[in-house]
């Protein structure tokens, strides 16, 4: 309980308590509003994959797994109070959150935008610590957050929030890469895995104008890949198909959640094709030299994004009129939706109403 004479915020979550624990009702504290921190309350939650891998501890040794663990990293909601200092929000406004809440501001990866490359480490919105490297994060699974302005996001999207909250990760996961990649008209682009994030993926590179192909274990996607905006659809378990596409792609956005055979997907990249890896599966990766060297391949990694480019891509989207589809549910059948994203059964993305 928090003692009465402090204003720290009550919150009220999800938490789950080891990797095989379902997740249970959660009281913890926030932090008292600062001079430079905003209130949110939160509306919506979207469930990443990497929330299964931490919650599960499926990524532990390199990533420990603290418990009690609130995760949630796709997080909407409004603004119901802010510090004496805040510029960028007022109460009322939209606002959201994404995978860290806070970074050094002085290291080169912060100064040139790149906050989520922190060399002192970022502070991550769950399984983490504060900037004090002691304070607990929890996360969007719950009802309310503090954080500092500087690192929450402008909302400019009206209506209902629930496919705007996927943005906060899966969008920025791939935009940044299909942006630094270059991908826009005359660009043939294949995204690999139609979970929440390629569904995000082929949305918007279809916006930026490429050709869009989705590489997907489940051939029962297909109308739903093109109605996503996606002009071809591989079903990369049809041995003959994959052979006939051979050389066919500039570029392939890897979403895959769980291990797989990346010198298959690199054969289908042409000439100086560029495989660019953002799903991450827990196991190393057996790589063939041959599958880079022949046609000068290049294979690529991506972290979601730093803070402006997540509100560039927030702005991008609603240009474009890009949000997520969504799978509403109530914070009951977490369980149930991790299952599901496990299966490949989420369409495309599970979101959590939070109110
Ligand atoms: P998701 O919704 O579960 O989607 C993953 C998709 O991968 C599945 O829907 C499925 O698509 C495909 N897939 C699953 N198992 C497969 C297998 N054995 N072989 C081939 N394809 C398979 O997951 P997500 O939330 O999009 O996250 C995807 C990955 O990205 C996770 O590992 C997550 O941790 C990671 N991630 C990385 C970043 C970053 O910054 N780099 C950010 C967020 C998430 P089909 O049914 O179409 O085959
Ligand atoms: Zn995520």
């Amino acid at each position: 309980m928090i003692p009465a004479e402090t204003k720290a915020v009550a919150t009220r979550g999800y938490a789950t308590h080891n990797k095989e624990a379902k997740f249970e009702p959660f009281e913890f504290a926030r932090r008292e509003v600062g001079p430079n921190d905003v209130l949110i309350d939160i509306e919506y939650c979207g469930i990443c994959h990497t929330d299964i891998h931490q919650a599960r501890a499926e990524w532990e040794p390199m990533i420990p797994a603290i418990y009690p663990m609130v995760p949630g990293h796709e997080i909407v909601g409004r603004v119901t109070q802010v510090g004496d200092k805040v510029t960028k929000f007022k109460v009322g406004d939209a606002a959201g959150i994404g995978c860290f809440i806070d970074s050094c501001g002085e290291c080169p990866a912060c100064l040139s935008g790149n906050e989520q490359f922190c060399f002192k480490g970022c502070a991550m919105s769950y399984n983490g610590t504060e900037m004090d490297r002691t304070t607990r994060t929890y996360g969007g699974y719950s009802n309310k957050y503090v954080i500092n302005e500087d690192y929450a996001l402008k909302v400019n999207a009206t209506g209902d929030l629930s496919g705007v909250a996927p943005l906060l990760c899966a969008g920025i996961t791939t935009y940044a890469p299909l942006k630094k990649w270059g991908v826009g008209p005359g660009k043939k682009v294949a995204v690999a895995g139609l979970g929440g994030l390629g569904h995000m993926g082929v949305k918007i590179a279809a916006a930026m104008g490429a050709e869009v192909t989705v590489l997907s274990t489940s051939p029962s996607k297909e109308a739903d890949a093109r109605g996503l905006g996606a002009t071809g659809f591989l079903n990369t378990r049809d041995e003959a198909a994959v052979k006939a596409a051979t050389g066919s792609f500039d570029l392939i956005l890897d979403t895959i959640a769980a291990m797989h055979d990346y010198n298959l997907y690199l054969s289908l990249l042409g000439l100086n094709g560029v495989m660019v890896v953002v799903g991450a599966p827990s196991e190393p990766i057996p790589l063939n030299a041959f599958s880079l060297i022949g046609g000068n391949k290049v294979i690529a990694g991506s972290m979601i994004g730093g803070i402006a480019e997540t509100q560039e891509m927030l702005d991008f989207c609603v240009e474009h009129g890009v949000t997520s589809d969504v799978e509403v549910i109530t914070p009951d059948r977490i369980e149930e939706a991790y299952d599901r994203t496990v299966k490949s059964d989420v369409r495309y993305r599970f979101v959590i109403d939070m109110k």
